[in-house]
C-alpha cells in the first residue's frame, strides 16, 4: 500500500430504505428477506475514505444504518486503550436526503464528527430536521460550508487536525428532498445551486482521484468534465428504468422526477459511463426495486457487459 493512495470502503450500497426495505414486497426485497443467494442485502448509502492508510476515516454521507455499518467494521473501533475516541474524523454530505443525513444524529455521543456540506444542505437539515441544534445539545459540533465550485477543501477533524483527505464539490442537477421542499426550501434557487453535489476526492499527497456521485439526474457535459478527472467512479445506480417504480404501482413519480437518471437506455447512466472507460466504474445507491440486485438477471449481465460493476456493502479498494 502506498501512502498517497486513498483507501475506500463501501459502508452502504443501497438507496433510501435499504434492501430489504421494511415495508416493501417487491421481488428483490422478498428475495433478500428469504435469504436468496442471488440477492445481497444492502444498508443505506455511504462510503468511508482514508488518506493515511486507515488510521482516520472520513464518511461520505452518514446513513441511518451508520451504527451497524461501523459496529461491523473492525477498522472503525476506538483505538486501543482509548475510552472515548473514534477513527471517524469528519462527515461530508452530498445532499440532505434522509438516507444520507440521518446518521448524523446517530453519531452524537461526545460530540459529532466535523460536518462538511453545502449551504443549501446545511439549511435543509437544520430548518427541516433541526439536526445541528439537536447535535449541539450532546457535545461539541462544528460544521463547515462546502463550496460548489470544485475548489479543493482540506478535510480536518473538529480540532483542526488534517485527515489528509481533499474534497472538491460540484453541483449536479437532482432534487430537494421532500421534507425540505415541504418547508419551502429550494424555491427560487436553480437546480445547480448546491442542493446536490458530486465529490472529487483524493489524498493530499497526490495520487489518484475518486468521483462520488450517488444522486444525479442530468448527464451533461459539466458532469462529464468532472468525471473525466477521476480514476475511480462511484455513481448513482438507483433505478434501472425510468418507470421502475411507477410500473410497479409504487409511486406516480418516475426516476427522473425523483432526481435520478435511470441506468438503462441511450441516455442512461451506463451508456454515459461508456465515455470513461479508463476509469474503474461502480454503481452505488441502488434502490431495492432495481432488477440488477439479482446476480443472474439479464439487467445485471447487461450492466456488467458494459464494464460497469455493482458495488456491495463491505467492498474495500484502493483508489
Ligand atoms: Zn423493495
Amino acid at each position: 500500500m502506498t501512502a498517497s493512495r486513498l483507501r475506500l470502503r463501501v459502508l452502504g450500497s443501497g438507496a433510501g430504505g435499504g434492501l430489504p426495505q421494511w415495508n416493501c414486497g417487491c421481488p428483490p426485497c422478498r428475495a433478500a428477506r428469504a435469504g436468496d443467494p442471488r440477492v445481497l442485502s444492502r444498508t443505506q448509502s455511504s462510503l468511508a475514505v482514508s488518506a493515511d492508510g486507515g488510521a482516520r476515516w472520513v464518511l461520505l454521507n452518514a446513513s441511518p444504518d451508520v451504527r451497524v455499518q461501523l459496529a461491523s467494521w473492525a477498522a472503525a473501533a476506538p483505538p486501543e486503550g482509548a475510552l472515548r475516541a473514534s477513527p471517524i474524523a469528519a462527515t461530508v454530505l452530498s445532499n440532505a436526503d434522509l438516507d444520507h443525513c440521518l446518521g448524523l444524529l446517530i453519531l452524537r455521543e461526545g460530540g459529532a464528527p466535523h460536518l462538511y456540506a453545502t449551504a443549501p444542505t446545511l439549511e435543509a437539515i437544520e430548518v427541516g430536521l433541526g439536526v445541528s441544534t439537536a447535535l449541539a445539545a450532546y457535545g461539541p459540533t462544528k460544521s463547515t460550508v462546502l463550496p460548489t465550485d470544485a475548489s479543493e477543501v482540506a478535510i480536518v477533524d473538529r480540532a483542526g487536525a488534517d485527515t489528509g483527505v481533499r474534497v472538491a464539490a460540484f453541483s449536479v442537477a437532482s432534487k430537494v428532498p421532500p421534507y425540505a421542499a415541504a418547508r419551502g426550501l429550494g424555491k427560487g434557487r436553480g437546480e445547480l445551486d448546491g442542493d446536490t453535489v458530486g465529490l472529487l476526492v483524493k489524498s493530499a499527497a497526490g495520487g489518484r482521484v475518486l468521483a462520488y456521485v450517488p444522486g444525479v439526474r442530468d448527464l451533461d457535459e459539466r458532469l462529464a468534465g468532472y468525471l473525466s478527472r477521476a480514476d475511480v467512479i462511484f455513481i448513482d445506480g438507483t433505478f434501472f428504468t425510468n418507470d421502475e417504480m411507477t410500473s410497479l404501482g409504487l409511486t406516480t413519480r418516475d426516476a427522473r422526477a425523483m432526481g435520478h437518471a435511470p441506468l438503462s437506455g441511450e441516455h442512461g447512466i451506463v451508456s454515459f459511463l461508456g465515455r470513461f472507460t479508463a476509469a474503474e466504474r461502480w454503481l452505488v445507491h441502488i434502490n431495492n426495486t432495481n432488477p440488477i440486485h439479482f446476480s443472474d438477471s439479464p439487467e445485471r449481465a447487461w450492466v456488467e457487459s458494459r464494464g460497469v460493476r455493482v458495488s456491495y456493502d463491505g467492498l474495500e479498494l484502493e483508489v
